[in-house]
């Protein structure tokens, strides 16, 4: 694929891998029109079915979920400290949260709302249609020895730079699946021992996301014995991180915030292939309609679904064809290439893009630790840099006089999606925060 990036002052900027927004210009408000799309609003409010019948199983086969009747939730967290340390004191900012799917049970990353979900949908499909759970069983049939031995004849397959393969095999073995993992170069190496410790094959490739999802497809395809979990294309993935829009919706109104045309809502959401924000944001779309406005932040360096959605081609634009490295310490967002799928239901969805140097990152997980004591993964605290850019971009300026929100920002409340995080080792970390100290 050629792409040329406009030669315009913000194209130069991209090119450059310097951080930078885009706005969408086919954003469009007005209720969803999904008749052309893959997915509908009614697709979110079954998933959202699904996730509670499925809940008495995750509580069954999870320690963590004992307390939380098996639901797989974040809290919502006001900034504090951290608020002022990230510049962020003046008014204009109005209301700013911390989604925490840093801490999420069972996976420690937002992919628990995903690659759990596909995994245990999957499960629960396999049994019904094998005879092992009837109509009036008991679900939590499925954590049991013999439908263990079962699923333990079936594998779970997925590519991953780390995070979904996390989730994808934790939730399998959790379930008597085998799992195989293959996992991007860019993968850390904790994430790859830690599934080894659960029995996991990881097959480690020395190329990118894409070759390692394109890879475990083809292994797969030849085996009727392995389902794999398919991370450009998957409809549940998408829709299982979707129905976090309902969690949110709840802790908002206890948190005594409105959504309306006088408080809009920003998102920020940081995107690899573009699933879990692109999810979240269509869930949120169904539930907040035109009061809300989702904006992805990738990497410099990564900036897919920035550069494919701007090209407005149809044919996937890489960012390798825009000259840039796909280089990153934030390995969750380190992909050349989003899912088409994603693409097409984001087309008129999402507000913008804006991206982050990789140093910036640094400087906010620093700083999220130091005030709050957050431990966020560097892909996590890209969030964090979105409402400067609403606020104080000229790209972001034209985006709220566009839309009539210039003089509503102090009553506007910004939500940072803080992806991942809690799961880092120590020693991980340390090097970190060591890192960012010296930068
Ligand atoms: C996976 C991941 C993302 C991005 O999700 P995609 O579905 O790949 O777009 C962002 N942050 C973290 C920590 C992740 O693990």
């Amino acid at each position: 694929m050629t792409y040329k990036l406009p030669d315009t002052t913000l194209g130069q900027e991209i090119a450059a891998g310097q951080p930078t927004l885009w706005v969408n210009p086919s954003y469009r408000l007005g209720a969803i029109d999904s008749s052309d799309l893959p997915v509908s609003p009614a697709d979110v409010v079954e998933a959202k079915q699904n996730w509670e019948r499925l809940a008495p199983l995750l509580q069954a086969c999870f320690e963590e979920l004992r307390e939380t009747g098996g639901a797989i939730r974040s809290n919502l967290v006001e900034l504090q400290g951290l608020r002022d340390a990230i510049g962020y004191d003046s008014l204009d900012y109005g209301r700013l949260f911390i989604k925490a799917d840093s801490d999420l049970p069972v996976a420690g990353s937002i992919k628990a709302r995903g690659g759990v979900y596909e995994v245990f949908l999957f499960a629960e499909n396999l049994a019904r249609e094998n005879g092992l759970l009837g109509e009036d069983d008991d679900v939590r049939k499925l954590a049991g020895d013999e439908a263990r031995a079962f699923f333990s004849k079936y594998t779970v397959a997925v590519g991953s730079t780390g995070n979904l393969g996390l989730s994808v095999g934790i939730a399998a073995r959790a379930l008597g699946f085998k799992a195989t993992v293959h996992m991007s170069s860019d993968a850390k190496q904790w994430k790859v021992d830690r599934l080894v410790r659960m029995g996991v094959e990881v097959v480690k490739h020395e190329a990118d996301y894409t070759t390692a999802v394109e890879n475990a497809r083809v292994v797969a395809e030849g085996d009727p014995t392995i389902y794999f979990v398919d991370d450009e294309k998957s409809r549940h993935l998408f829709l299982g991180y979707s129905v976090a829009a309902f969690e949110l919706a709840e802790q908002l109104k206890a948190a005594g915030v409105t959504v309306d045309e006088q408080n809009p809502l920003f998102l920020y959401l940081p995107c690899g292939i573009g699933g879990a924000p692109g999810g979240v944001t269509f869930g949120a779309k169904a539930v907040f309609g035109d009061n809300v406005h989702p904006f992805f932040v990738e990497p410099a360096q990564s900036p897919c679904a920035l550069v494919h959605m701007m090209s407005g081609s149809e044919e996937l634009v890489s960012v390798y064809d825009v000259g840039l490295t796909n280089k990153t310490e934030a390995d969750g967002m380190a992909v050349a290439r989003m899912s088409a799928f994603v693409a097409t239901v984001m087309r008129e969805m999402l507000a913008g893009v804006y991206t982050v140097a990789d140093d910036d990152l640094l400087r906010m997980l620093l700083a999220a630790h130091e005030t709050e004591g957050w431990r966020f993964e560097p892909s996590a605290t890209a969030a964090l840099l979105g409402p400067e850019f609403i606020v104080r971009h000229p790209h972001g300026e034209e985006f709220t006089a566009q839309h009539g929100i210039q003089d509503k920002l102090g009553d506007a409340t910004h939500i940072l999606w803080a992806t991942g995080g809690s799961f880092v080792p120590d020693e991980q970390f340390q090097n970190f925060l060591t890192e960012a100290k010296s930068t």
